[in-house]
């Protein structure tokens, strides 16, 4: 056996469980090898009820003293009762739907429990625990799985695996990068991953697997970089925006200027700009884009804008006709659902470059938009697009420059994965006019105060948003607001001398737009909508936003969504109503409540949900780094950088022998990603 052999050369490993294990990527017993943990039951504490901690999983040992038979309570819910003691205390431990686990446990006789632990006078409660052998001890490993395949099988047949094949792990790293990193092997590395034999030897392993993956990484994008960078893009010369930049009616701030500049210095490259700009909800990013399209435009080249959603392509296109009409620049607006001859009377507009800069949603990828010459791509809200619809993007036209735009300060290692292929600006100054907004979290006891709130901003002229996460109450009766009941409703009742608007995703775009029309020119006081206008719509005179069951949206979402408020000189209010009494989720909406920052409510939001879930980071078509913690790894992720620059200083291509391992690695990661 080496580790080219199929899994069914593991003992209990059948074609039945091999298929699993397919199912999973695994197909090699050196796959397997690198099925790494996401986690491990640790068994090297004491096992005493009486030491067991609220705080955090425990594990106890105990004997089986009585258990009831399932109890139905609803459809679909059963309920078991288990009582176990250590001769000292007691525990009583609920199991739900387990009728299997339930009937397997025998009474009088040991077993070790892990799970959440609750104290109690006598002992402590247990809901649903793993339940585990008492001959196990060390930490146990928790893999990810597939139904039919449990950790217990997996690390019995990962001993197999290790001990026939353990000692033919490669060597993937030069023996000066160990030495000089302080990292163990990697036959090492992978026994102590599967089986460590303390914390220490456990952190020694996950250090040197991250350091691997970053480094890995980091040289592929640094190759590709060098590979797609070539001097193949249009070289524009530096000529003056100023007189733009002076027509827009406020002041650049200090980031706006330097990120103009970060632009403008690479569009005179003839490699092509491939540029990250990050900045805050309200940071003015949309100016900077306008002053680098009209740079491009009187380059004599033309730009096209990409926002994720029709309603924010079509404010687009308004700010930017107004402000290119000065110059006579013209802009367009395409998207998906325009009707058929008008988007084809802008495309031939975009053709024939009367059309300088468009602006449009995906249609503009999907569908094949002509350009005379398009020199410039910008992406807007990039969190709404993949990887792969920015590569699409970038092929259109002969290599133009691409910025793309993001509201979501991410904290720098995700940062890194996601946009390790680009250059980064940061906008990190807000327009000096800006008051922070305040933000309040209520009881929905206090709606109808909120609503009182929005009657009075209308009377003085100002307006208000009113944000549901629901557009109709459905059938499930949850107790949710929804857009167009609560519209109909304060429409006729609360704010019965206010003009109410509705807008949400399941209206015509036409529709959309003329009620985002009417809002932005204080026709309608209120808007009462779901989260389409969480992304970049920017009315200036609304000062308050009232966000329905706030505990049903993300952190970041809601940080997003009150960025549509404080855009102008006043004082703007964020009223968050959730009758949500779980500690966890109040602690959570008040983080929102206590700051402005988005770069901590990002930090919030990963932390509790994890990078996996961070923005459809999985769907993004990126490599599931196996081991890094984005949140914690920065320091290793600057070693692995560091360790990268060293290497291709040492040999730019990767050529020489002692990193032919790494190289194959490297070119397999690039496969994988597509990049
Ligand atoms: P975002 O970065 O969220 O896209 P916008 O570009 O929409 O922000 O800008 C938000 C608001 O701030 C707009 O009304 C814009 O006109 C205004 N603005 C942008 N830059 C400045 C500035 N330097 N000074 C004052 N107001 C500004
Ligand atoms: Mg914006």
């Amino acid at each position: 056996m080496d580790l080219y052999s199929p899994l069914t050369a593991l003992k209990g490993v059948g074609e039945k469980r091999q298929k699993l294990y397919q199912k999973l990527g695994i197909n090699t017993v050196g796959d397997l090898l690198e099925h790494y943990p996401r986690g491990y039951l640790d068994l090297t504490g004491s096992l005493a009820i009486r030491d067991a901690s609220d705080e955090r999983p425990s594990a106890v040992k105990a004997v089986v003293t009585q258990k009831s038979q399932p109890k139905l309570i609803r459809r679909g819910l059963t309920v078991s009762k288990v009582r176990a003691t250590d001769m000292e205390r007691d525990i009583l431990i609920t199991f739900f739907n387990a009728k299997y686990t339930v009937e397997a446990l025998e009474v009088g006789k040991e077993y070790i429990f892990y799970g959440d632990f609750t104290k109690r006078l006598t002992g402590g409660e247990m809901n649903s625990p793993a339940v585990i052998s008492p001959e196990e001890s060390g930490f146990l490993p928790q893999y990810p799985l597939t139904e039919g395949l449990s950790s217990k099988m997996v690390s019995v047949q990962m001993k197999t695996a290790i001990e026939n094949c353990g000692h033919l792990i490669k060597e993937t790293l030069s023996t000066d990068i160990l030495e000089e990193y302080g990292l163990c092997s990697k036959e090492e590395a992978i026994r102590s991953i599967h089986f460590p034999k303390g914390q220490e030897d456990l952190e020694k392993a996950k250090k040197r697997l991250i350091f691997e993956e970053f480094l890995t990484f980091t040289l592929g994008m640094s190759l590709t970089k060098g590979k797609t960078r070539t001097a193949s893009g249009n070289a524009f010369s530096d000529l003056s925006t100023d007189d733009f930049e002076k027509s827009l009616g406020f002041e650049l701030t200090g980031a706006q200027k330097r990120v103009i500049a970060e632009c403008k210095r690479d569009m005179c490259s003839s490699v092509p700009m491939s540029r990250l700009i990050q900045g805050d909800v309200g940071s003015g990013k949309t100016a900077v884009a306008a002053s680098c399209m009209y740079f491009a435009a009187k380059n004599g080249f033309q730009s096209a804008m990409m926002a994720p959603t029709e309603v924010l392509a079509a404010q687009h296109k308004a700010t930017l006709e107004k402000m290119f009409a000065p110059f006579g620049i013209k802009v367009g607006l395409l998207t998906g659902s325009m009707k058929a001859s008008e988007k084809a009377a802008v495309k031939s507009a975009v053709k024939s470059g009367e059309i300088t800069i468009v602006t449009g949603t995906h249609a503009l990828i999907q569908e094949d938009v002509e350009f005379e010459n398009l020199g410039l791509i910008i992406t807007d809200e990039q969190h709404r697009f993949g990887v792969r619809q920015r590569m699409a993007l970038g092929k259109k036209g002969r290599s133009p420059h691409t910025i793309v735009m993001s509201a979501t300060p991410i904290p720098r290692t995700l940062a890194f994965v996601l946009y390790g292929d680009l250059d980064v600006s940061i906008l990190d100054e807000m327009p000096k006019n800006r008051i922070p907004v305040k933000t309040y979290l209520v009881g929905p006891e206090l709606s109808q105060r909120a609503l009182g709130f929005v009657r009075n901003f209308a009377k003085e002229g100002k307006q208000s948003y009113i944000v549901c996460p629901l557009v109709e109450r459905n059938e499930d009766s949850l107790p949710l607001e929804a857009a167009a009941d609560l519209a109909e409703q304060i429409a006729g009742q609360e704010l019965v001398d206010c003009n109410v608007g509705l807008l949400h995703g399941r209206m015509k775009p036409a529709e959309k737009e003329r009620v985002m029309e009417a809002f932005a020119e204080n026709r309608l006081q209120v808007l009462v909508s779901t989260t389409v206008i969480e992304v970049g719509v920017d009315v200036p005179n609304a000062v308050c936003m009232v966000i329905e069951n706030a505990d049903r949206f993300g952190l970041s979402q809601l940080h997003q969504l009150r960025g549509r408020v404080g855009r102008g000189k006043e004082q703007s209010y964020c009223i968050l109503i959730s009758g949500n009494k779980n500690p966890e989720t109040k602690r959570r909406l008040e983080v929102i409540a206590k700051t402005t920052d988005g770069f901590k409510v990002a930090e919030e939001d990963l932390k509790l949900r994890g990078p996996g879930d961070f923005f459809g980071y999985r769907q993004s078509g990126l490599p599931m780094l196996k081991m890094a913690d984005m949140m914690t790894d920065i320091k290793l992720l600057e070693l692995a950088k560091k360790a990268a620059a060293e290497i291709l200083e040492k040999d730019p291509k990767l050529e020489r022998k002692e990193y032919s391992v790494l190289s194959a690695n490297i070119q397999r990661l690039l496969e994988e990603t597509a990049m």
